[in-house]
């Protein structure tokens, strides 16, 4: 039994709809990524997004859409964040510790789902900055490699360091026991991954959409050009390279499904504007 002064020392929660900060990665001076308590009673599909936020200076919150990154059997919520220097939510969200508490509204949506496609054989990420956090999720969820016979994401930054949270998390997932348990040795070439940088020279370079219409990272990764009937993607990514993918997967025959009308793909913003 507990006893009844532990409880009481609990921190009372001050926030509406508040919880707890319990782990903050600073990735470099633009990225950082957290995990905060889970209310019992959130439910969510891996690959959806919640408005989380801090109380602004005048008491109101300051609330945001943020993709859930964990996927949807954590136990904990894991987000996967910019930092906007003058942002009015970023420039203090990016002082948070464990055991601060943030605003987190527990009503889940979002496009980036998996009943959002129609059956196919493989399902491609594709994603630019911390448009990875949905794939994070998915890439984590064991109903992705259920649902298809590969998964391939396609992370593109401008520098090799803005990959790192995305390159350790797959490294991981090629020891995770539960999808070790589920798919053993085959696993690795369950879940395909290719990074790429623009600005800083790496060994794979190049923007999504070149080497996806110059059929360069079919060639690297040994697979055949992307086709309507076997190939499902999801794009999330600033404004423009979402309407620029969209494009190339229109040329490869794919069309643009919804939750309600699932087809080949689906997209979602990873921010509103232009980006930074
Ligand atoms: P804001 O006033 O919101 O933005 C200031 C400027 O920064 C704008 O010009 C904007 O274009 C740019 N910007 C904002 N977010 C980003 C970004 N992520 N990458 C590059 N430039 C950006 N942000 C995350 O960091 N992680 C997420 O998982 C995430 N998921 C989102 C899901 C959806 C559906 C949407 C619409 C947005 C999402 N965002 C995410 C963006 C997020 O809602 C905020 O815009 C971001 O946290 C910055 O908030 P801010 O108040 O500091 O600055």
């Amino acid at each position: 039994d507990v006893p009844v002064a532990e409880v009481a020392a609990k921190p009372a929660k001050t926030l509406p709809d508040a919880q707890t900060v319990t782990a903050v990665r600073h990735w470099n001076d633009r990225l950082f990524s957290f995990r905060v308590t889970r209310p019992a009673s959130l439910r969510f599909r891996s690959g959806e997004f919640v408005m989380i936020g801090l109380p602004g200076d005048n008491g109101k919150p300051i609330l945001r859409a943020y993709s859930i990154a964990s996927p949807a059997w954590d136990d904990e919520l894991e987000f996967y964040s910019i930092k906007v220097p003058d942002g009015p939510l970023t420039s203090k969200l990016q002082n948070i510790r464990p055991g601060d508490e943030i605003i987190l509204r527990p009503k889940p949506v979002g496009t980036l789902v998996l009943d959002a496609l129609l059956p196919g054989k493989r399902l491609w990420f594709l994603a630019t900055g911390t448009g990875i956090a949905p794939f994070a999720s998915l890439m984590r969820e064991p109903e992705s490699y259920e649902r298809f016979e590969q998964v391939i994401m396609m992370h593109t930054c401008r520098t090799a360091d803005e990959l790192n949270y995305g390159r350790e998390l797959v490294e991981n997932l090629r020891n995770d026991p539960l999808l070790g348990e589920l798919y053993g040795e085959e696993f690795t070439s369950r879940l395909l991954y290719y990074p790429t940088t623009t600005r800083e020279t790496t060994p794979f370079m190049g923007r999504i959409t070149d080497n996806l219409t110059s059929g360069k990272v079919f060639a690297d990764l040994g697979l055949p050009p992307m086709d309507a009937a076997n190939d499902r993607a999801m794009i999330c990514g600033s404004l423009a390279f979402n309407t620029d993918v969209k494009t190339v997967l229109e040329g490869f025959g794919l069309r643009e499904g919804a939750n309600s009308e699932p087809k080949e793909f689906v997209v979602e913003k990873a921010f509103v504007g232009d980006g930074i």
